[in-house]
């Protein structure tokens, strides 16, 4: 009880609303993660950005340029705006993991009103579409521990297997760090293809599989299909931070995800700005 301070943290200037939160995972600068953050609620400073040249299609750019409008201060790092209208340097939205993008962004859309988030997915066997309402506040929040590395271990199923010298070698257990906003605006000007997606994100978050020299691309793009569903599958559940997915069973008997997509927020503000 002690260690939730969210609800006692909004303050309010006028009727204007910013909220001091606990990131899940932290600001990681030289070995020191800043884990409390103080945002705004969004205004139409944010929807023009968005909607603007400098994100362009790449909904990670326009999450990039939210975070750091709507940052405010991050404690014992970056001291608080004088002008909350002013923008922190890009580089601070893109060193902050994905896991805490999502949490400061699902906090930012609560404070402006937006309680609710939709999970939504489609059965892969039958096609039935699912979706959900669900309260942001219902979303469980998991805490990265103060004192682990900000790392996952793994070991694939199958393993990449490389012949170097006539020596056959299996290459299995790796090390993962979390993906962040860099690596994900990177995969937003990739475009539409999950494969190469895939193979952008693991091969910059894979930073040590077997005993390899390095884990480029093309390492990963030779994973076994087996190998490729184990590792989104541990991304997805080994990471910290908003739950935003959960397991439900469809009619049909086939269990599957639905997920809460938040890019959906600024999609709908988006379109609501061009009908006038
Ligand atoms: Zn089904």
């Amino acid at each position: 009880m002690a260690d939730d301070p969210q609800e006692d943290s909004q303050q309010s200037t006028g009727n204007e609303i910013s909220d001091t939160v606990r990131l899940p995972v932290g600001l990681e600068i030289e070995g020191t993660r800043y884990r409390n953050v103080t945002v705004d609620e969004m205004s139409g400073i944010d929807d023009h950005n968005i909607a603007g040249k400098k994100a362009g299609n790449n909904g990670a750019k326009g999450v990039t340029l939210i975070l750091i409008r709507c940052i405010q201060e991050v404690e014992g790092h970056l001291p608080r705006k004088q002008n909350p209208d002013k923008m922190f340097d890009r580089s601070l939205a893109r060193k902050l993991t994905v896991v805490d993008r999502d949490f400061l962004l699902s906090k930012i859309f609560q404070l402006g009103g937006d309680t609710e988030a939709l999970m939504a997915g489609q059965c892969p066997r039958c096609e039935a579409v699912w979706e959900e309402e669900v309260l942001f506040s219902e979303l469980e929040v998991v805490e990265w521990p103060e004192d682990e590395k900000t790392e996952i271990s793994f070991e694939l199923p199958v393993g990449l297997k490389v012949t170097e010298k006539g020596v056959t070698k299996i290459h299995t257990k790796g090390i993962m760090r979390f993906p962040t906003g860099k690596d994900q605006e990177l995969a937003g000007e990739l475009g539409d293809n999950a494969a190469v997606v895939f193979d952008a994100m693991f091969s910059a978050c894979i930073t040590s599989l077997g005993d390899l020299e390095q884990v480029n691309r093309e390492a990963i793009r030779r994973l076994k299909s087996r190998d490729r569903r184990y590792l989104s599958q541990i991304l997805q559940e080994a990471l910290p931070g908003l739950r935003q997915w959960k397991i439900v069973k469809c009619s049909c008997g086939k269990n599957f995800d639905i997920n809460v997509d938040l890019t959906a927020f600024f999609g709908g503000r988006r379109s609501t700005e061009k009908k006038y």
